[in-house]
This record gives structure tokens, C-alpha cells and sequence, in this order.
């Protein structure tokens, strides 16, 4: 079995009913609009959804190629440092509809949170199942289009704002801007102000959160807001696309109004550390995470909400989100860096006499071509590769790539060294 240089990946596009019908079906050339949601195109060897090589014997799922020869696809190091498994997943992502408000643990409450639910007996298919593996999940990920998410809670000056104009939430605290006087610079005293706040709006009865919510969304739907730049916008589509049985509100709704509401340009990021609460609201983006399904949600979903857990979970920290440009690498290249271990995203833009080159390299690298197409050749190695397409690149496979057409865009995972 061929083991080492570049091979074409065929991804898996998961039809969650979120999803946007063109975008996934254009990028891969299928027909499109699609008679399914297409939600994500996931590159990687995840469980819940493995790639497959093209290889000189057939089709293989990634997941088999690594178990074979993990020393050799991985490298030492990355098997070693990653418990022998591709420590990343690649995605595209489409988002037609909101996606519920969540936060994922960090690695050492992953391990607690599963051994736990092991030893109690929660199967892993149980909708209450809280921690579906052992490890973290921090997120970095690129915006194609216009972007809309919720990432982080809003400075408490912003909130306090909200809290007074708009009057439907003011009974959620109505001491909150003389408390937040009385915290002032004090770190401390204003986590445990938002704390308590958020605490509240995720445990107050339900009938209280209908008894706020009903009048909010009835005067907003009046108006029928259409900037979707503020959270009135937002608050009103929630409530449709997330209605509960029996009329209930989703109290989820609150916290459009005490998070970030960001607008990404396309080719702007953001990362999702341990603890922060976020939710994507529409738009396409290219996505990198560690290879984790850990997810602890906190509203707009009619999924599990395990409250007590996601607090446990969540950090109570303030301030306006950390936009991430990418820092220019030479070659084309345009690198989104965060603090994980785990994986390097980066954007690469050739030309047919401007081709990319690898260079000596550690971890294993999947790409897909996001514009254009591109001959990429190693040792012995060519491929061609077109738009929508992507190829993986073993560990000690230095590669390059030039552009067919008159420039084309790729996007690179990768597993930065040690550090
Ligand atoms: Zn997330």
C-alpha cells in the first residue's frame, strides 16, 4: 500500500437541515440547488464522517491509511503528540439557518466530563450525552461571504445599554448598571456580575422567559427589522426558526442581545478558545478544528441544553472580539494563527508562474482548492486538482503547486511543530 506523498481526498457532506442548498453542490459541481441541505463538506478522518484516499489500490478511508503506517502519515511526532489519529478537521460550511448558541470544553473538562459520563452508563447516542470523546475543540475559521455570528460576551457597558433600551429585557436584572457601577474596574466583581446574569437567564422558569420574550418579539415583528448588523434582526428570526412546542420561547433569544454580533468580511477570521460562547448565523466559511464533537449548547437549537454543565463550562469574560487578519508568509500564503496545537489554517493564492512550494514540513497537510485549479507535484507524485477537489499530503511529502488557470486559491490544514 502506497503510504507516503500526496493523494486526492474525497470529503463527506453532512445534510444538516441548517445548511444552504448551492454553495457545497456549486463548489463540488454537482447539481445545483440541491434537494438536500448541504451543510459541510468535512475533509478529515473523523469518525462521524472519514474522507477516502484515492491510492494506486483503490479507495481507502483516511482513518485505515493512518492506522497502517501512522508513523509515516503522521509523522513521530504528531502520532505521538496525537494519540496516533490526524489531530485536525477540515471543513466547508454552510449556513443557511442559525446555529445553535454553544461552547466547547477545554481538554481537561473533556476527559472529566466523558470518564464521568462512561462510568455513569449515558450511551453515546443518548440526546443527553454531553461529551462524545475525550478531547477539546477550539475553532479557527475564515469567512468566504458576508459572515454573521455571535462570538464572546459584549463589554457590560454594552450590555447595560441593551438591558435599559430595550425595555422587554430590562426585568432580567434590573439593578445591572448599578451593580456594574459599583464593579467598575474591579476584574473580578464584573465576571461575577455577568455570571450572574447569564445565570439567571438560563435558569429563570419558562413561563418568565415567554412573559419577557412574547412582547419583545411581537413589537419587533412589527417592525420587521432588516439590518442584520443588529441583534433585532437576529432576535426575530430566532424566534421563527426556533419556535417551542407549545408556544414557548427559546431562551436562547436573550443572548443575541449579550453577546458580540460580528459581521466577517470575506478573508477575516476568528477563534473559538475553551469556554466561549459563540453561534454562527449565516454565511460560508472555511473551518479547522481539533477533532472533537464536544459541544455543550446554550439555546436556538432543539437539542439538549444542559445548563448546570454548560456553566461549569463557559468563561465569564468580557470585550469586543479579536479580528484575525492573517499574517502574510511570503509565497502567497496568508497564515490564520491561533494557540492551538492542533492545526495551522492559511490561505494560498497562486498564479500560473507564481506556484506554491511546501518546503520541508512537519505534520500531515490537507488542501482544497477553493478557486481555480492547480497541478501539484512530488516525488514521483502529480496530481490535478479542480476546483472543489482537495489532496492530502503525508507528513514528509514536500509538495508544490501551480495554478492551471490564471490564479487559483487554496486553502491548507496543517499541524504547526511542537512548540
Ligand atoms: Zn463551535
Amino acid at each position: 500500500m502506497k503510504i507516503k506523498g500526496l493523494f486526492k481526498l474525497k470529503g463527506v457532506v453532512q445534510h444538516y437541515d441548517w445548511g444552504g442548498f448551492d454553495f457545497i453542490p456549486a463548489l463540488l459541481g454537482q447539481a445545483h440547488p440541491s434537494s438536500s441541505p448541504c451543510a459541510e463538506l468535512w475533509l478529515g478522518a473523523h469518525d462521524g464522517g472519514p474522507s477516502v484516499v484515492e491510492s494506486p489500490d483503490g479507495p481507502v478511508p483516511l482513518p485505515e491509511l493512518i492506522a497502517a503506517a501512522s508513523d509515516q502519515i503522521l509523522g513521530a511526532s504528531v502520532a505521538a503528540r496525537f494519540e496516533n489519529v490526524l489531530p485536525y478537521l477540515f471543513k466547508v460550511l454552510d449556513a443557511r439557518k442559525m446555529l445553535s448558541i454553544q461552547a466547547h470544553p477545554t481538554i481537561a473538562q473533556a476527559r472529566a466530563g466523558f470518564a464521568a459520563e462512561e462510568s455513569a452508563g449515558v450511551s453515546l447516542k443518548a440526546s443527553t450525552r454531553n461529551y462524545k470523546d475525550r478531547n477539546h475543540k477550539p475553532e479557527v475559521h475564515v469567512a468566504l461571504t458576508d459572515f454573521w455570528m455571535l462570538h464572546g460576551f459584549r463589554p457590560l457597558e454594552e450590555i447595560a445599554e441593551s438591558l435599559q433600551s430595550v425595555q422587554e429585557l430590562q426585568p432580567l436584572m434590573p439593578d445591572f448598571s448599578e451593580r456594574l457601577a459599583l464593579a467598575g474596574n474591579d476584574a473580578a466583581a464584573r465576571s461575577t456580575l455577568l455570571r450572574e446574569l447569564y445565570a439567571r437567564v438560563m435558569t429563570i422558569p419558562q413561563a418568565e422567559v415567554d412573559s419577557l420574550l412574547d412582547p419583545l418579539i411581537s413589537r419587533l415583528e412589527k417592525d420587521s427589522p432588516t439590518n442584520k448588523d443588529l441583534p433585532d434582526f437576529w432576535a426575530v428570526r430566532a424566534a421563527r426558526e426556533f419556535p417551542l412546542p407549545d408556544g414557548h420561547r427559546d431562551r436562547g433569544i436573550f443572548s443575541i442581545y449579550l453577546l458580540n454580533l460580528v459581521r466577517l468580511q470575506p478573508g477575516e477570521a476568528t477563534y473559538q478558545s475553551a469556554g466561549t460562547l459563540h453561534a454562527y448565523l449565516e454565511g460560508v466559511n472555511v473551518e479547522l478544528m481539533a477533532n472533537s464533537d464536544n459541544v455543550l449548547r446554550g439555546g436556538l437549537t432543539p437539542k439538549n441544553v444542559d445548563v448546570a454543565e454548560l456553566m461549569r463550562v463557559l468563561r465569564f469574560d468580557e470585550g469586543k472580539v479579536d479580528i484575525i487578519h492573517g499574517i502574510d508568509a511570503g509565497k502567497g500564503e496568508t497564515v490564520f494563527a491561533t494557540p492551538a496545537a492542533e492545526f495551522e489554517l492559511s490561505r494560498i493564492q497562486c498564479s500560473k508562474d507564481k506556484g506554491y512550494d511546501s518546503g520541508t514540513r512537519t505534520g500531515p497537510d490537507i488542501l482544497i482548492v477553493m478557486e481555480g485549479e492547480v497541478t501539484a507535484t512530488a516525488d514521483g507524485d502529480k496530481l490535478q486538482i479542480n476546483k472543489g477537489e482537495s489532496f492530502f499530503a503525508s507528513q514528509d511529502c514536500s509538495y508544490k503547486f501551480t495554478s492551471q488557470s490564471e490564479s487559483a486559491v487554496v486553502f491548507k490544514a496543517s499541524v504547526p511543530s511542537a512548540r
